[in-house]
């Protein structure tokens, strides 16, 4: 029987930016496992910030699984963190409180820079390159700098081998800036993607001595001015069986006025930092606003052009969560606002 590597993998309890941690365990199966085969496990709670020293066991319980093909017979393993009993779920499990509903789709467009020596990837040392403009889908060595293309390949590749339903990539509009989109039916199943996409980028950048920055204005001026750099969003296209199939102009109305109505619920879980991203610039609405409009990249909600040529019908884009927002929170919010909508 082959010995699977399996890739244990959580989210600590650091706040208000939660890191990916991961642990390997060694295990025989007759095939590629199961979730239903996949052992509880533990770890050390001490060291993430999720227990105290004295009692510092949590419970590593698995919920999704994906092939890795950057290791023989390896196995990715997505996990929430629960208390000792293995029953109860740990403070900083999002995952187990969010609503779930399968019909309801996202699509995350997560951006994020490449960054290494203290900058973006491809920033001269000490300085700053030529203006924003050519990078957004840039091409060529002067535009996207080194190893990124070759990242960005490998990612895509490691994502599609497990499974995960990986859309497309580009260079994004600040150099060393990236993006890559990632769709999924049901509020967990879309975050656990979004969550090993993210570990598995993380990882790939190891050997070049790269790493992923996923604050969302990590580029910044003295004195806290923000330079013309963007910052990073992590777009939430959603629709609901009811916006696909039905739709139509006034349940759209009284859904954007819910979301108006709970604009600080979204804002409280959209990420940290988020006032220095959302202020009205860079294709932004400021974050103390609501507002939606057609193909309106200032907006907060956007409708597509095809949302209202079908009669306010398919999928509707929040464009406030940020790059280091949770996807379980976003997705889980959206949908409980969707659920104090009645459909008639
Ligand atoms: P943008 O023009 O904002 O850059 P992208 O092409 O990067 O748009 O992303 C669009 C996203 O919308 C993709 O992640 C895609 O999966 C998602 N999407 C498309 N159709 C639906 C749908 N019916 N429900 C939810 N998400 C959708
Ligand atoms: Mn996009
Ligand atoms: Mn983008
Ligand atoms: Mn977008």
């Amino acid at each position: 029987m082959p010995k699977y590597k399996l890739e244990y993998i959580w989210l600590d309890g650091y706040t208000p930016l939660a890191s990916l941690r991961s642990k390997t365990q060694i295990k025989e199966f007759a095939s590629f496992p199961k979730l239903e085969q996949l052992p509880m496990w533990g770890f050390d709670g001490s060291s993430t910030q999720q227990a105290e020293g004295k009692n510092s066991d949590c419970i590593l319980k698995p919920v999704a699984v994906y092939p890795d093909i950057t290791r023989k017979d390896g196995v990715l393993v997505m996990n929430e963190v629960m208390m000792p009993d293995g029953k109860t779920p740990h403070p900083s499990n999002s995952r187990a409180t969010i609503p779930d509903d399968p019909d309801t789709w996202f699509g995350f467009e997560q951006e994020y820079f490449f960054w290494k020596d203290g900058a973006p990837l491809g920033f001269p040392e000490g300085g700053f390159p030529a203006p924003q403009g050519p990078y957004y889908t840039g091409v060529g060595f002067k535009n996207v700098g080194p190893i990124a293309r070759k990242l960005v390949e490998e990612h895509i590749d490691t994502c599609l081998a497990a499974g995960i339903n990986l859309e497309g990539i580009n260079a994004e509009v600040a150099k060393g800036q990236w993006e890559f989109q990632i769709f999924g039916k049901g509020s967990k199943n879309a975050a656990d993607q979004m969550w090993v996409a993210r570990y598995i980028l993380t990882r790939l950048c190891e050997p070049y001595g790269v790493d992923i920055e996923w604050r969302c204005k990590p580029v910044l001026a003295p004195f806290n001015q923000p330079l013309d750099w963007n910052g990073s969003g992590m777009h939430c296209n959603f629709s609901t069986k009811h916006m696909r199939e039905v739709g139509g102009k006034a349940y759209f109305d009284k859904l954007m006025a819910a979301f108006n109505q709970y604009r600080d619920e979204h804002i409280a879980v959209y990420g940290p930092e988020n006032h220095l991203r959302l202020t009205g610039l860079h294709e932004t609405q400021s974050i103390d606003k609501f507002n939606f409009g057609l193909a309106d990249r200032g907006a907060s909600v956007r409708l597509p052009h095809s949302f209202v040529n079908n009669g306010y019908k398919g999928y509707l884009e929040d464009r406030r969560p940020n790059s280091a927002a949770d996807p379980y929170l976003v997705a889980g919010r959206i949908v409980k606002t969707i659920q104090l909508v009645p459909t008639t």
